[in-house]
């Protein structure tokens, strides 16, 4: 059997369950007759709003400007009426401004061709400047302005540009789908961002449970010489570091980003975003959701403008077949858990999942075993036993000293633990509590 490359410590092999949506092509919702627009959905400051109640917006029309260094644009995802701007819950459980905004007037863009525009002869400062006013985030997870990634700090170079194709979430198919059916837009995202950063090597990191997408991408990118690299199915490979270590086996230190051993890294959905704000200067108002999970009737990839409401989502995929157990927003390994199905998607929503009893393990949690299965699982080589005890003891210093803030949040140790302990919840309440106190400390 072939040997695929993979990150050395640690990782799990959950059942993947993509079965239920990676052979089924993307379609596209229904419009949303109201749109709700977070100003913030993204990493950094929230988008400062440049309109009010009352006003008319046209579809794409920015409706936030950035407001800080790392901060990024918002835009309106249909024409409308912007009926309020109120405060909502995103389900991280993050509090945001949003601009509710209801449809009336003409689709600007809908079903017209748009002439290419000609990036090639732009200067670098411009394209970067064009991510920025399209509002182009990290559409991984991580929401990281694309603007800012993108701009090499002084004294560095980025030596490798890789493209993180992984999608080792269980359920989620939406980056496979995407290979499949924009593999042209992805190829010309790359093709912009090699121009930004003239990286030596450009390689996809892709698990080798899509062999469709390694065939159509070896097919697009090797002849520019973009290396496609099939690796191992295991969990968390595509955790940013994890994938780093998998693919050209260099360790990113504690505390440091990519760019320390020379990375710069960006997910396919980002570089079909990259390509949209560039080629067809669309800026980003919809995005490839994975609606699954056993409770979902007809689980399905769907391309959905921002905004839209999941519960809106969830009927056009034929609603539920049962009570779920759980909601979550992403997968189910690093998502959030949440309830309120009036949540709008927001630009990182990869998946919306209500799972069943079935598929939720529900145990309480025993006392540690000590049998040292959460250090075997861990990819970044740390004791989640020893974090998580000090974290209950409230030796928050101890827990960081362990590695509290290298912990990548995978949830691999919990998933793990013949006990059930909590592990991943307890680190995310720590870190949250080590944040209120350096705050405070500051104030
Ligand atoms: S959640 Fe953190 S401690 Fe647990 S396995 Fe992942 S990186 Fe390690
Ligand atoms: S896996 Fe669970 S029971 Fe085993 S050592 Fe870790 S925390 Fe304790």
């Amino acid at each position: 059997m072939k040997k695929f490359r993979s990150f050395a410590r640690g990782g799990i092999h959950p059942p993947g369950n993509k079965g239920y949506t990676s052979d089924k092509p993307i379609r596209n919702a229904p419009l949303p007759a109201t749109a709700v627009v977070p100003f913030s959905q993204h990493i950094g400051a929230p988008s400062k709003p440049l309109v009010a109640p009352g006003d008319h917006v046209e579809e794409a029309q920015m409706i936030g400007e950035p407001a800080g260094f790392i901060s990024a644009s918002v835009h309106s995802p249909i024409p409308g009426v912007v009926k309020e701007i109120t405060s909502i819950y995103l389900p991280s459980g993050m509090k945001t401004e949003a601009a509710v905004i209801e449809l009336d007037g003409e689709f600007s863009r809908l079903g017209k061709t748009h002439e290419d525009r000609d990036w090639v002869s732009m200067e670098n400062t411009e394209i970067l400047e064009i991510l920025k006013n399209h509002g182009v985030v990290g559409q991984g997870g991580a929401t990281f302005p694309s603007h800012v990634k993108f701009s090499v700090p002084k004294g560095r170079t980025c030596e490798v540009f890789l493209v993180n194709a992984a999608e080792c979430e269980p359920y989620l198919s939406a980056d496979h789908r995407v290979m499949l059916e924009n593999t042209e837009d992805i190829i010309e995202g790359i093709r912009i961002i090699r121009k930004l950063l003239s990286p030596k090597r450009v390689i996809i990191g892709i698990e080798a449970n899509k062999p469709d997408a390694i065939e159509v991408l070896k097919a697009a990118g090797e002849p520019e010489g973009i290396e496609i690299m099939p690796l191992k199915v295991k969990y968390p490979q595509g955790a940013e570091k994890n994938l780093i270590e998998a693919t050209i086996g260099r360790e990113v230190p504690s505390g440091k980003l990519p760019i320390e051993v020379g990375v710069i890294n960006a997910n396919v959905g980002t570089l079909v975003s990259v390509c949209e704000a560039l080629r067809d200067d669309k800026p980003v108002i919809e995005r490839v959701v994975t609606i699954s999970g056993g409770a979902i009737a007809h689980p399905a990839n769907i391309r959905v403008r921002v905004g839209s409401s999941i519960r809106d989502l969830i009927e056009e995929c034929g609603g539920l077949t049962e009570e779920p157990a759980k909601f979550i927003s992403g997968g189910p390994m690093m998502g959030f858990t949440f309830s309120n199905l009036d949540s709008p998607v927001i630009k990182g929503t990869s998946g919306i999942l209500a799972l069943t009893d079935k598929e939720v393990k529900h145990f309480a949690p025993t006392a540690c075993l000590s049998c040292g299965r959460c250090i075997e699982s861990c990819p970044m080589g740390l004791s989640p036993t020893t974090i998580f005890k000090n974290i209950e003891h409230e030796r928050l210093d101890e827990a960081t000293a362990y590695g509290l803030d290298d912990c990548v949040l995978c949830g691999s140790c919990a998933y793990a633990c013949p006990a059930h302990i909590p592990l991943v919840s307890a680190f995310k309440a720590a870190r949250g509590r080590k944040r209120r106190l350096s705050v405070r400390n500051k104030g």
